[in-house]
Protein backbone atom coordinates (compact mmCIF):
# COMPACT_ATOMS: atom_id res chain seq x y z
CA UNK A 1 0.00 0.00 0.00
CA UNK A 2 2.57 2.43 -0.60
CA UNK A 3 0.68 4.44 -3.18
CA UNK A 4 -1.80 6.31 -1.36
CA UNK A 5 -0.94 8.66 1.30
CA UNK A 6 -2.76 7.76 5.04
CA UNK A 7 -6.37 8.92 5.14
CA UNK A 8 -7.10 11.91 7.27
CA UNK A 9 -9.34 12.73 9.20
CA UNK A 10 -9.60 16.30 9.22
CA UNK A 11 -9.58 19.42 6.84
CA UNK A 12 -10.62 19.36 3.70
CA UNK A 13 -11.60 16.13 1.25
CA UNK A 14 -8.56 15.40 -0.63
CA UNK A 15 -7.79 13.06 -3.00
CA UNK A 16 -5.72 9.94 -1.50
CA UNK A 17 -3.63 9.54 -4.53
CA UNK A 18 0.22 10.03 -3.34
CA UNK A 19 1.08 14.11 -3.98
CA UNK A 20 -2.46 14.43 -5.54
CA UNK A 21 -4.16 17.89 -4.04
CA UNK A 22 -7.36 18.19 -5.84
CA UNK A 23 -10.74 17.93 -3.94
CA UNK A 24 -12.54 14.13 -4.06
CA UNK A 25 -15.27 13.97 -5.37
CA UNK A 26 -15.43 9.57 -5.26
CA UNK A 27 -15.19 7.70 -2.09
CA UNK A 28 -13.73 4.00 -2.79
CA UNK A 29 -15.13 1.83 -0.30
CA UNK A 30 -13.03 -1.35 0.88
CA UNK A 31 -12.04 -3.93 3.08
CA UNK A 32 -9.24 -6.16 3.04
CA UNK A 33 -10.13 -9.48 4.42
CA UNK A 34 -6.70 -10.12 6.50
CA UNK A 35 -6.89 -7.29 8.56
CA UNK A 36 -10.45 -6.28 8.88
CA UNK A 37 -13.78 -7.37 9.58
CA UNK A 38 -15.95 -8.63 6.67
CA UNK A 39 -18.40 -5.46 7.75
CA UNK A 40 -15.07 -3.10 7.92
CA UNK A 41 -14.88 -0.35 5.54
CA UNK A 42 -11.81 1.57 4.98
CA UNK A 43 -12.20 4.63 2.47
CA UNK A 44 -10.16 6.22 0.03
CA UNK A 45 -10.93 9.60 -1.44
CA UNK A 46 -10.45 10.43 -5.76
CA UNK A 47 -10.77 13.19 -7.73
CA UNK A 48 -12.10 12.67 -11.09
CA UNK A 49 -8.67 11.72 -12.56
CA UNK A 50 -7.31 9.19 -9.69
CA UNK A 51 -10.59 7.14 -9.61
CA UNK A 52 -9.74 4.84 -12.14
CA UNK A 53 -6.12 4.53 -10.96
CA UNK A 54 -7.21 3.76 -7.41
CA UNK A 55 -10.27 1.59 -8.26
CA UNK A 56 -7.62 -0.56 -10.06
CA UNK A 57 -5.58 -0.75 -7.20
CA UNK A 58 -7.42 -1.99 -5.05
CA UNK A 59 -9.68 -3.90 -7.38
CA UNK A 60 -6.48 -5.92 -8.35
CA UNK A 61 -5.85 -7.24 -4.95
CA UNK A 62 -10.07 -7.84 -4.64
CA UNK A 63 -10.39 -5.52 -1.47
CA UNK A 64 -12.56 -2.78 -3.58
CA UNK A 65 -15.89 -3.07 -2.60
CA UNK A 66 -18.19 0.24 -3.45
CA UNK A 67 -17.40 3.21 -5.28
CA UNK A 68 -20.17 6.01 -4.20
CA UNK A 69 -20.02 10.32 -5.48
CA UNK A 70 -18.57 11.59 -2.45
CA UNK A 71 -22.29 13.60 -1.81
CA UNK A 72 -23.88 10.27 -1.60
CA UNK A 73 -21.87 8.53 0.51
CA UNK A 74 -22.12 11.36 2.94
CA UNK A 75 -25.92 11.55 3.30
CA UNK A 76 -25.58 7.90 3.39
CA UNK A 77 -23.30 7.63 6.10
CA UNK A 78 -25.02 10.36 7.76
CA UNK A 79 -27.21 8.44 10.30
ZN1 LIG B 1 -6.31 12.79 -7.48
Amino acid sequence: MDSVENESTTGPLICSAKGCRTAAVWVLAWNNPKLHTPERRKTWLACEEHREYLSRFLGMRGFLKDVVELDVWRSASDR
